[in-house]
């Protein structure tokens, strides 16, 4: 049974279309598009999979971790949490203030770390973490990225602090670094799109379903060697 946060739009939604196509039961979380939210619900249940959709803002550090508790007591069980729900506040430093550095980490940086500590008390031998990264991770190509880009590269850490930390107990910990993908938040027809695609190796934005795919090789269980890594899945963005 998987929990996606951020499951209503963009690479959360086809995370959690992927793993339900994969044979999980999916719960997503989501900040305000309850629509949307039903909408991935009905194509999850429409795979033949239990679904359900919790209205939990990353920020709230207790509505997250009621919600885990709430999916794992619901499905009776919790074995793969894909850390997506990620916000992108950019612009010149000056213009940037201490509330969008707060929030920046809050919900990119201190939400992984609180849904993975709700999920691990819940995780047996076998348990997924995956988080979502970013490619600006390594490659900050644009000015106006500092606390993006600080938020993601703190997921490395984690992700990494993680790793160790589980392993004993048979959980993986990993992490996806997505390109230029096409979602509401990065369209591949934006104003900035045909810049973007030219620092990438393959010329093109990818698919959410082409993070889904990175993902669901970590999700499943002959991914059991593989922890505190990153795969990038950025059309080689970061070579
Ligand atoms: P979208 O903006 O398209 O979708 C964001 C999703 O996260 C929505 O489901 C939204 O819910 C949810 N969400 C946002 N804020 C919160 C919050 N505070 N609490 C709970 N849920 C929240 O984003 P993408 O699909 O593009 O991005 C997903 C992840 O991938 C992010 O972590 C992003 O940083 C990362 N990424 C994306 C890239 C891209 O090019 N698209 C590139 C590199 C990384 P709702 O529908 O309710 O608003």
């Amino acid at each position: 049974m998987a929990l996606v946060t951020g499951g209503s739009r963009g690479i959360g939604a086809a995370v959690a279309l992927r793993l339900a196509e994969d044979g999980a039961d999916v719960a997503l979380t989501y900040q305000q598009n309850a629509d949307r939210a039903e909408q991935v619900v009905e194509q999850i249940k429409a795979a033949g999979r239990r679904a359900l959709a919790v209205r939990a803002d990353s920020a709230d550090t207790a509505a997250l971790t009621a919600a885990v508790d709430q999916v794992a007591a619901e499905f009776g069980r919790l074995d793969i949490l894909v850390n997506n729900a990620g916000i992108y506040l950019t612009g010149p430093v000056e213009d940037l203030g201490v509330a969008d550095f707060d929030l920046t980490v809050a919900v990119n940086v201190r939400a992984p770390f609180v849904a993975a500590r709700a999920a691990a008390g819940h995780m047996v031998n076998g348990g997924r973490i995956i988080n979502i990264g970013s490619n600006v991770a390594q490659r900050t190509t644009f000015p106006g990225h500092s606390l993006y880009a600080m938020s993601k590269t703190a997921l490395i850490g984690l992700t990494k602090g993680l790793g160790r930390e589980l392993g004993p107990r048979g959980i993986t910990v990993n992490l996806v670094h997505p390109g230029p993908t096409d979602t509401d938040a990065n369209p591949a027809d934006g104003p900035y799109a045909e810049v973007i695609k030219g620092f990438t190796a393959v010329g093109r934005y990818g698919a959410p379903a082409d993070i889904a795919a990175a993902v669901a090789f970590l999700a499943r269980d002959d991914s059991r060697y593989v922890t505190g890594a990153t795969i990038d899945a950025d059309g080689g963005f970061a070579i």
